[in-house]
């Protein structure tokens, strides 16, 4: 068999088999993004409607790979409302959501030795309130 023949048999058996995997994978990759997003909005429904439980709970990265961006957080003391990108949140991507919550301080309540509690209202896919008036878990101490 000459070298040009073998090509054309093989080699379009190969490049075939090489785009069916890679087609494969960014369908896995899709898949995977709809189940996480299904997972964050099964739980943020879960909060909203329900007032919890919160734990088990989707991650930081499979809210932000499923498409829910922010987390929106309310002041126990003040009522404050906030909505955290989760993108910002400095902790591994793989820390369930309900894990922050313990963190998660009020700018106006807090004071050098303690800080009201604060619950998880939903997760959403944009941002809808300022966060500005909230200490992210990273800045604390
Ligand atoms: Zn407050």
């Amino acid at each position: 068999m000459s070298t040009k023949s073998r090509e054309v048999i093989w080699g379009s058996r190969i490049m075939g088999a090489n785009m069916r995997a890679e087609q494969a994978r960014r369908d896995a990759k899709l898949a995977i993004s709809i189940a996480d997003a299904a997972e964050a909005e099964a739980w943020s429904v879960r909060m909203e409607g329900y007032g919890g439980p919160a734990q088990p709970s989707p991650t930081i990265g499979q809210c932000i790979n499923g498409g829910y961006r922010f987390l929106e957080v309310e002041c126990s003391r003040c009522k404050t409302r906030a909505s955290l990108p989760l993108s910002d949140i400095r902790r591994p991507r793989d820390t369930e959501i309900w894990k922050l919550e313990a963190s998660l301080k009020c700018r106006n309540c807090r004071t050098r030795r303690y800080a009201p509690p604060t619950r998880m209202i939903k997760l959403t896919e944009h941002q809808q309130i300022t966060p500005y008036k909230w200490v992210h878990p990273t800045e604390e101490r």
